[in-house]
């Protein structure tokens, strides 16, 4: 279970870790794509810590997703922002204040994040994107929803690692990476990655 305060800590362990894999995220995002994804989201992750710290009173548990995903989307723009602004924004917008969430509130509220992702970018799995992450990890909470914590977030984790590892695989059907068309097989997608980054903090926060 998580409260408001847990949420925030949680939120801002995840910013330091995604603002640390900077570098690694270029990286990654240079061999088929741009190279820009690891600023994109350092800098969108700088934000959301921004406004977060900000928010050491707040007691509704979801308003801070819903804050750190608003300030992601602002600041990173373009595509990118809607999509990973709405990891966090999407599931959280919505909801009844509420002051302490269970493993089966983050559950509904990632899919809710998927399907709000999936509307608004049309890609499915094999696309190469980070819905190869993200909805394997998904499925992972929501059968994992009725147990701890914990327990879920390291399935969501190996299932998110896994559908990173699955994106090598494909051709991709979005950004720069696919007009390399054949080319861009044996290297992973830049946006799994970060999903995976992403639940892997969730799992390390809680542990
Ligand atoms: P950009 O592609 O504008 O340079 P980033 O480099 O920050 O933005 O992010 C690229 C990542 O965004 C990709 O690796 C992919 O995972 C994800 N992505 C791109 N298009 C889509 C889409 N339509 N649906 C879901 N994810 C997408
Ligand atoms: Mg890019
Ligand atoms: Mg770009």
């Amino acid at each position: 279970e998580l409260n408001a305060e847990d949420a925030r800590n949680m939120l801002l362990y995840i910013a330091d870790k995604m603002i640390a894999s900077k570098p690694y995220l270029t990286e990654i995002d240079s061999v088929i794509g741009d190279g820009d994804h690891g600023i994109g989201m350092a800098g969108g992750m700088q934000k959301a810590k921004k406004k977060l710290l900000r928010m050491e009173d707040e007691t509704n548990a979801y308003a801070v997703f819903e804050a750190a995903g608003k300030a992601m989307l602002m600041s990173m723009g373009g595509a990118s922002g809607v999509i990973f602004g709405s990891l966090y924004l999407a599931g959280a917008k919505d909801m009844e204040p509420k002051e302490v969430l269970t493993a089966a509130d983050l559950a509904k509220m990632e899919r809710m994040s998927l399907l709000a992702i999936q509307d608004r970018g049309k890609a499915e799995v094999g696309d190469k994107t980070m819905v190869d992450a993200l909805a394997p990890a998904v499925e992972a909470m929501e059968k994992a929803a009725s147990g701890s914590l914990l327990d879920m977030l390291k399935a969501a984790e190996e299932a998110a690692r896994q559908g990173m590892e699955e994106t090598k695989k494909y051709v991709a059907r979005f950004g720069r990476a696919k007009s390399l068309m054949e080319r861009a097989i044996g290297h992973q997608d830049a946006g799994a990655t970060s999903v995976w980054l992403i639940f892997q903090g969730m799992r390390e926060f809680v542990e």
